[in-house]
């Protein structure tokens, strides 16, 4: 199972202290392996809520969701060892349970027991991998997205003509450059600002990139889904295109994308590209470190930051967005009482947004009614998929949201 995890309590920001770098988190287990693991959970109910800060705020959204103990970590773990040890047979309603789980893993953080904090994840992962193996998943609309990344390399069953219709007509496409900007899904389709003002910022930067003409979904939803056979073909495809194109460094605008192309693959899918993936805000803070970005427009406002799991949790940066915010002129920052590791899902991943709109929509909701709370002018997430989660609950004008691109762009 990998090296001992430090295990700390009472330091007031990470109980358990997991490095991702330390630690054996590949995966490529069997559920199977996970029987032992799963059993050492006490039912204990702390993943339910926040330890020890935070008021024990309540941090599961499918558990919040669901009312019922299947639909948090404990109950998940009762049941994947049930499952593990045939006390119970799979049913669809079994699997829907899994499904009903946007895989944000703020549960994780909250469990004391250092293997479950490390290893949870990967059997809420497992779980749905078996599902699909038995035929009790993915849901209906995974199997739909699905189809459409195959088919037209996005999930939102648009036309692959159209992926670079945002592109300004005046951006020169002949780049052989080893740098690549990876647009992902979401700002290709719906929230194509993020994409501009990417473009726009690596132009300002004189940065000399290309976009891949024939790039396609990452397939973070589908590895999410369990769908792990498909999502290692999308990967293969992709990391052939990469190759084919010469590209030895891939900045990202998406978390989801981040995640899949520098995590995913290499260390659950065993793709090792040896590609530097390298996520905006990380790359946008070095250029401001190095004085090769300036921001000299005041803004006057005051933001509040929303940790997307997939930068987060997943990838452990928490930093480098709020120091990138911070730089620009006249910004106030201000916390969400549930930030960093202890932050609330949007409710967008995991395949969530598709399958369980109900689901989703709470969770979004909780998370801007707490944002609202800070009186911040806006709440800034550097992920298209919570950003577009975001707009599509937020009524009329009660706050704003944007992308660090978008504020980043405006301090030009
Ligand atoms: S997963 Fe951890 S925190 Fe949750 S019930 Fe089990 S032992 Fe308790
Ligand atoms: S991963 Fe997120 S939604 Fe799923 S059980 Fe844990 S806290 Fe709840």
């Amino acid at each position: 199972m990998g090296k001992k995890l430090r295990y700390q309590r009472g330091t007031g920001i990470s109980k358990v202290d997991f490095k991702q770098e330390e630690h054996d988190i590949s995966r490529n287990r069997d559920i199977i392996h996970y029987k032992d693991v799963v059993y050492q959970c006490g039912k204990c109910g702390t993943c339910r809520t926040v330890f020890q800060d935070v008021n024990w705020a309540r941090i599961c959204p499918s558990g919040e969701f669901g009312k019922f103990e299947p639909y948090y970590l404990g109950g998940k773990n009762l049941l994947t060892w049930a499952i593990t040890s045939g006390k119970i047979k799979w049913t669809n309603n079994l699997a829907r349970i899994f499904y009903h789980c946007s895989v944000c893993l703020a549960c994780t953080q909250q469990c004391q027991i250092p293997e479950i904090h490390a290893y949870a994840g990967e059997w809420l992962i497992a779980m749905r991998e078996e599902a699909v193996k038995l035929g009790y998943g993915p849901m209906p609309e995974h199997v739909k997205y699905t189809e459409s990344i195959f088919n037209q390399d996005n999930p939102y069953m648009e036309k692959r003509s159209e992926r670079l219709a945002w592109l300004p007509s005046d951006l020169d496409l002949t780049s052989d450059s080893k740098l690549a900007y990876f647009v992902g899904c979401t700002s290709s389709y719906r929230e194509q600002n993020i994409a501009i003002a990417t473009v726009e910022l690596l132009n300002y930067l004189n940065e000399d990139f290309q976009i891949l003409n024939n790039e396609s979904c990452c397939g973070s939803p589908v590895f999410m889904t369990g769908q792990i056979d498909k999502a290692r073909e999308i990967a293969e495809i992709n990391i052939r295109k990469f190759k084919d194109a010469g590209i030895e460094k891939i900045i990202t605008s998406c978390a989801g994308c981040y995640r899949t192309l520098k995590e995913v693959y290499p260390k659950k899918l065993d793709l090792k590209h040896g590609i530097e993936i390298v996520h905006l805000p990380e790359f946008l803070l070095e250029k401001i470190k190095t004085g090769e970005l300036k921001l000299t427009n005041k803004l006057d406002m005051k933001l509040t930051y929303h940790d997307p799991c997939h930068i987060g949790r997943h990838m452990g940066m928490y930093q480098q967005p709020r120091e990138l915010i911070q730089s620009v002129p006249g910004v106030e920052l201000v916390e969400m009482p549930r930030n960093r590791h202890n932050a609330w899902c949007c409710g967008s991943g995991g395949g969530v947004r598709s399958a369980f709109k109900e689901m989703s929509q709470f969770a979004a909701r909780e998370r801007i009614e707490e944002a609202k709370n800070t009186t911040a002018d806006a709440i800034i997430s550097c992920c298209p998929f919570c950003l577009n989660q975001f707009k599509t609950n937020i009524n009329s004008k009660e706050i704003k949201a944007l992308d660090i691109s978008e504020l980043i762009k405006k301090a030009l």
